[in-house]
């Protein structure tokens, strides 16, 4: 793991965060600064840089991922509403943090656009 990461640092418990999930694989918190009502990270415990990164040896995890964003989507309350889940990939992503993060948002109406 990189000592810079702050993801890493996260999972390890050396940086404080709330914590909404973890199992031997994930990882799930608040964001530090909201951009929603509900804005989740779902993220997986080993060092990846970026979607970028995967292989198909991380297909299962991937998929895994997805699935802990679905439960907690239920357990914020945004399962009816709606929500979107997001993964910033890189430089014109505008990804601030180079280890792989899938974004829950939801409890408000989002904006419409995407890129
Ligand atoms: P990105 O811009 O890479 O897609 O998303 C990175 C996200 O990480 C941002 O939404 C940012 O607010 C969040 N973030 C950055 N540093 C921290 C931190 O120390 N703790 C938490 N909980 N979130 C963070
Ligand atoms: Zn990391």
């Amino acid at each position: 793991m990189p000592a810079d990461c702050i993801f890493c640092q996260i999972v390890a418990g050396q940086l404080p965060a709330t914590m909404l999930y973890q199992d031997d694989e994930i990882t799930a918190f608040r964001d530090i600064q909201a951009q929603a009502t509900s804005h989740v990270l779902v993220i997986p415990n080993r060092h990846i840089a970026s979607l970028g990164d995967t292989s198909d040896a991380d297909i299962e995890l991937l998929g895994r991922i997805l699935r802990v964003a679905v439960s907690l989507a239920k357990e914020e309350g945004i399962a009816e509403s709606g929500y979107r889940v997001v993964t910033n990939t890189g430089h014109d992503a505008q990804q601030s943090v180079d280890h792989l993060h899938f974004h829950l948002l939801g409890g408000n109406t989002l904006v419409p656009r995407l890129g």
